[in-house]
């Protein structure tokens, strides 16, 4: 084996390039690069195998190794030497093959007269596509420059065969990976089911480019792609909109590793090997993939994950190629991202099917504006960014958790099969809209909606609802960089009630602070933000913005009717002081010569367990309560409601729970206090039948939920309900929920 000095390595790779221009199919192709490469590196054989399926490697092409052997000799993932290079993603070099661990004999290649056998990876970020092999007769080891000098081949060859290079005639099914299907089971962000096609939020950059000419000009390139980078973190850095701790941390760690001088020095040797810059990126990146998958420690892998954002970051600057990449969005896009916030999936309107994120969680932004919009979400979904490209056909199970990228077809059939039952089942509650909520023996129940967007209210009419039970306000303020304008609050909120045409809306103020941070307020490093200083209690310390939202609304009600309502209030105080200055800000108002709502319903949201136990006094005081379930039960069972693994570990139809709510439900209706419940659950069914038994009456839900809820009322007694439960309790059955659900089963 002669050694490749750089300008050797950079004539190979040349000669590669220009196999691309050549006429002929891919196994033509593929057939002259095993020539070139053996020719240069002076072996006798060089094999190439690529995936057949993501278990199986075909011999695709060899210059030494019997010619009949090719598309014949095939091995599993770790099978054989090239298995094992194949698995571990790590090159294999060795003086005396057969003696190594897991050789496996080919007696068809002719294999067994050559000692010397090197095989690196051949693979492109985060994709496995087939190992290259050379192999000599002589008993030596390669050189570490030798070793480098194919692995510089290798990306190469990744790089082509992602161009398609090596397709056609008999190698159709070969090459990459992501042709196969893959599973990915995260965790529900948002119900519901959706078939689409990918449309990725950052698409994979395309290297066109593998291999440059002028190594001088490509290092230039590298230097000042580099340069731009580093000033645009900078940049952002400096920027007065950045106070988001962790976005912060993530910037200086890019900082870091831009500056890192270990990084672009491997760079510039790839680059002197005959790479370009971009391929050069996309190798560094690679390796960075490989230790992060094998490193232990998570602190290390976070770093080597921004590291593999930073080279993202790289190659878009060097190829010009940003988000948009002018590629047209599929029909039914499925949005697949690593995260996304409020905002950009906005900009997003309604065209979305569904969205998938590597990370997000079930409270954050992009949940709520997923659930304002109806579309499934599934969170913590792999590694799937590296695995989806644009326009492949995907299939999100919201309700499970799990997403089918390019599936097979029995499984897109069974989907199918499960989105058109519960389009069926949609229709038959359509015809349901405009029938009232009202069970066997006469007792109605009001239905109304859950929302936070103007988008969300075409649905009250095309749902049958009552009216919105919670309107959230918080999105205008977190898809902004800044805090909103008051007039245009007026506007959002007049639309509101335009479109709501006389039926009750009931906005809660502000629920901002902590978790949901908004960018124009300086971040709060709090140990435990869901008890922190939240909603409320960041409006009574801070009431500039409260007025400024109270001022809103009661201007955009122009003298209609209104129903405000309160967030997360611990103490009957904090009801009061908001009342307060509710009433302070109508009384300027009409001082004003504003018209001022004659009707002024101020409610309280029980959110927190101390306000079960409020005085007798406080219960009369508020014109409504509505309990917001999903603060309510963390705090009660004192499980965090974003956290996976103990998130649904305590079932809302537990007794102890059912319990307070009756207890609730008791002291409202000694003072004659309207009771809502708008948490998630009242829009399941069988917790919303459960409530309704115990006594409430005003169910706030996710639009979708109100056909399934009003039908399951109206087929059942109420009356019949509420002693199914009492029995279970009385039995001393923990949850009612098997004595419901078996209630429910035979209607
Ligand atoms: C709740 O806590 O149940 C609620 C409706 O408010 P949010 O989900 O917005 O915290
Ligand atoms: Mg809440």
């Amino acid at each position: 084996m002669v050694e490749l000095s750089e300008s050797d390595s950079r004539t190979l790779l040349r000669r590669l390039r220009d196999t691309l221009a050549t006429e002929g199919d891919g196994q033509d192709r593929l057939n002259h690069i095993t020539q070139i490469i053996a020719d240069s590196m002076g072996t006798e054989v060089c094999s190439i195998y690529l995936f057949r399926d993501p278990e199986t490697l075909e011999l695709c092409a060899t210059e030494g190794l019997k010619a009949e052997a090719v598309h014949h000799t095939r091995m599993r993932l770790g099978e054989g030497l090239v298995g094992r290079v194949a698995r571990s993603g790590r090159p294999i070099n060795s003086a005396d093959a057969p003696s190594e661990p897991g050789f496996r004999y080919m007696p068809e290649t002719g294999e067994e007269i050559y000692s010397s056998f090197v095989g690196v990876p051949i693979q492109r970020v985060g994709e496995k596509l087939g190992v290259l092999v050379v192999q000599s007769k002589d008993e030596r080891s390669f050189s570490d420059d030798e070793l480098y000098g194919l692995e510089v081949v290798a990306m190469v060859l990744a790089e082509m065969t992602e161009l398609g290079a090596f397709t056609g005639g008999e190698n159709s099914e070969i090459g990459a990976t992501h042709r196969f299907p893959v599973m990915f089971r995260g965790a529900t962000g948002q119900e519901g089911a959706a078939e689409g096609r990918v449309w990725l939020h950052e698409p994979r950059v395309v290297v066109t480019n593998p291999v440059a000419e002028d190594p001088e000009a490509e290092a230039a390139r590298l230097e000042e792609a580099i340069t731009e980078l580093r000033g645009k973190i900078d940049e952002m850095l400096a920027s007065p909109t950045l106070i988001d701790k962790d976005q912060r941390q993530v910037l200086e760690t890019f900082k870091m590793l831009a500056a890192s001088k270990g990084w672009k020095r491997r760079m510039l040797e790839d680059i002197a090997a005959g790479l370009s810059a971009e391929a050069a990126v996309e190798k560094e990146q690679n390796a960075a993939r490989d230790r992060m998958r094998k490193a232990p420690d998570p602190y290390l892998r976070e770093r080597l994950n921004d590291l593999d954002d930073l080279s993202n970051r790289l190659l878009r600057q060097l190829t010009g190629q940003g988000s948009d990449t002018g590629a047209e969005m599929p029909e039914n896009p499925v949005l697949v991202a690593r995260n996304i916030g409020p905002a950009e999936l906005l900009d997003y309107d309604r065209k979305l099917k569904g969205v998938v994120l590597e990370e997000g969680s079930v409270g954050s932004h992009a949940a709520i504006v997923t659930r304002a919009l109806s579309i499934p979400l599934v969170i913590h979904a792999g590694r799937i960014t590296a695995e989806a490209l644009n326009g492949d056909p995907i299939l999100v199970d919201g309700d499970q958790g799990v997403v089918h990228l390019r599936p097979e077809e029995s499984v897109a059939h069974a989907f199918r099969d499960k989105i058109a039952m519960q389009a069926e089942a949609q229709k038959r509650y359509a015809s349901l809209r405009d029938q009232p909520a009202i069970d066997k023996s006469g007792q109605t129940v009001s239905l109304m909606m859950n929302a936070g967007l103007m988008a969300d209210l075409p649905s009250l009419k095309g749902s049958g609802a009552d009216g919105v039970g919670l309107f959230r306000t918080e999105l205008q303020f977190l898809t902004r960089t800044k805090v909103p304008r008051r007039n245009e609050l007026v506007q959002l909120y007049k639309r509101v009630m335009d479109a709501a045409d006389g039926k009750r809306v009931n906005f809660r103020t502000l629920d901002i602070g902590s978790d949901k941070v908004v960018p124009y307020m300086k971040p709060q490093d709090e140990p435990n933000p869901a008890m922190g200083w939240r909603a409320l209690r960041v409006g009574l310390d801070k009431p500039g913005i409260l007025r400024m939202q109270l001022q809103a609304l009661l201007r955009a009600a122009d003298g209609r009717p209104t129903s405000i309502m309160f967030p997360f209030i611990a103490l009957p105080e904090e009801f009061y002081a908001a009342r307060d200055t509710l009433l302070r800000v109508r009384d300027r108002e009409a001082q004003m010569g504003r018209p001022v709502p004659e009707e002024l319903r101020i409610g309280a949201m029980l959110e927190t367990p101390s306000l079960g136990f409020a005085p007798d006094s406080f219960y009369r005081d508020c014109d409504f309560i509505s309990i917001g379930g999903n603060d309510l039960k963390q705090f009660f069972f004192a499980a965090d409601r974003e956290n996976e693994r103990v998130r649904r570990r305590y079932d809302t139809l537990d007794g102890s729970f059912l319990n307070f709510l009756e207890r609730i439900i008791a002291r409202c209706a000694v003072s004659d206090t309207q009771l809502s419940f708008c948490g998630e659950d009242a829009g399941r069914p069988i917790e919303s039948l459960t409530f309704a038994a115990l006594g409430i009456r005003t169910l706030s839900m996710r639009p979708a939920s109100i056909g399934p809820v009003k039908h399951l009322i109206r087929r059942a007694d109420l009356g019949e309900l509420r002693q199914v439960i009492q029995q279970a309790r009385n039995a001393g059955q923990s949850s009612v929920r098997p004595a419901v659900t078996s209630y429910l089963a035979h209607l």
